[in-house]
């Protein structure tokens, strides 16, 4: 495992990290988020989406499960499993469609999923320091260190 750890003063500050991963990763990228509520999930999904040139509002899809970002550079899929009850309704969405070599899914609450989820190749925990964040980012897979590499670099 590789890992790359920043502070995050502010929350642009965790908008900018996700703006630095999506300029990075590519389509096939598969990006679990941790961290207890209002660790920043959502606000660094933010950074990503916009990042792959998505210029309105990102809301986290809470009870949709599921939010589309059809963009130039990439499909993004953004996920929060938060409220999921049963890991099977994933199936019966059709979960597997959307991790495709053509997309880029972010995951909050990937432990929600259980198995019906595909492995990561990031495993990203956001953590509360004070009124701040801090930020671990951690290969999971080949790709993943590949990318880690890069944000070391
Ligand atoms: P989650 O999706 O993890 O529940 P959200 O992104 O919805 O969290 O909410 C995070 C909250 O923390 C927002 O109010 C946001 O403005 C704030 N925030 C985000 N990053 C930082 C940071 N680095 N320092 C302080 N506050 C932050
Ligand atoms: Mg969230």
């Amino acid at each position: 495992t590789r890992s790359f750890k920043a502070h995050l003063h502010n929350e642009t500050a965790t908008v900018a990290m996700g703006n630095k991963l999506a300029a990075i990763i590519e389509q096939g990228a598969v990006i679990y988020l941790h961290g207890d509520l209002g660790a920043g999930k959502t606000t660094f999904t933010r950074g990503v989406v916009q990042g792959f040139g998505h210029s309105g509002k990102v809301k986290s899809p809470t009870y949709t499960l599921v939010e589309p970002y059809e963009l130039v550079r990439a499909n993004v899929y953004h996920f929060d499993l938060y409220r999921l009850g049963d890991p099977e309704e994933l199936e019966y969405m059709g979960i597997r469609d959307y991790f495709s070599e053509q997309a880029i899914c972010v995951v909050e609450w990937p432990e929600k999923g259980g198995d019906f989820i595909p492995v990561p190749d990031l495993d990203i925990t956001l953590s509360y320091v004070g009124d701040e964040r801090k930020i671990a980012i951690n290969s999971a897979s080949e790709r993943g260190v590949a990318i880690v590499e890069k944000l070391n670099s």
